[in-house]
């Protein structure tokens, strides 16, 4: 027995079941925040601090790390009711139509977005391509109607339609479920290292996104053909 790098388990080479190679690879997964699409709470966080008597830094603790905000990614709260938690939490003193563009505007396109998006466009001609977000209803709608990247995709599999955040294992299975493949044949990266754990548990293969250099690498080292 011997350590095998692509199995990174103790096995006998010759009936290792999980080796790589050109077509172990049937669809890939993309994370949308920071590797598709660049974002900073910040900027939502300072414009709310007009609003309020609350510090920036507190209302970036109390509105994004908030069980509240946890439960909109969910779906499990309307944004009429989370802007009515977030107002409450807050103190706020702002109607939520103008709570609204502050709430979205926080997202922008990068370089590196952009590569990432030519790159997903050329996959797609040979893959079935997926985006998996954790993101709320509002966010959605808001970058469906502000950028052009989501036709890079067959797949959009968004947490609150699914009722359940990454890294929770039944959104892994209901993305399974949903492109119909197995989980050694799927190509996952995403840039929070504790959701690609999660998934690689699962059988998947995660891969941390870092930077496009390096996604082009994980690519390539796990047979998918880039075009
Ligand atoms: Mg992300």
């Amino acid at each position: 027995m011997k350590k095998n790098k692509k199995c990174g388990q103790q096995v006998n080479s010759a009936v290792c079941t999980d080796t790589v190679g050109p077509g172990v690879v049937k669809a890939i997964i993309f994370d949308l925040g920071n590797v598709l699409i660049d974002f900073d709470h910040r900027i939502a966080a300072q414009r709310i601090a007009r609003y309020t008597d609350k510090k920036p830094e507190e209302i970036f603790i109390l509105f994004f790390n908030s069980p509240i905000t946890a439960l909109f990614e969910e779906g499990r709260i309307s944004a009429q009711e989370f802007f009515r938690e977030v107002k409450k939490m807050l103190n706020l003193k702002l109607s939520y139509n103008r709570f609204l563009p502050i709430w979205n505007e926080i997202f922008y396109l990068s370089q590196k977005n952009k590569q990432i998006y030519d790159l997903a466009k050329r996959l797609k001609k040979s893959y079935k391509l997926a985006l998996l977000s954790n993101i709320n209803i509002l966010h959605f709608r808001y970058l469906k109607r502000s950028f052009s990247v989501f036709d890079a995709f067959h797949y959009i599999i968004t947490s609150f339609k699914l009722k359940v955040c990454k890294p929770h294992p039944l959104i892994y299975q209901k993305t399974l479920d949903i492109l119909k493949v197995s989980p050694k044949s799927v190509f996952y990266t995403d840039d929070r290292a504790e959701l690609i754990e999660n998934a690689n548990r699962l059988g998947l293969r995660g891969f941390v996104f870092k930077n496009v250099e390096q996604l082009y690498e994980d690519l390539k080292s796990t047979g998918v053909n880039i075009n």
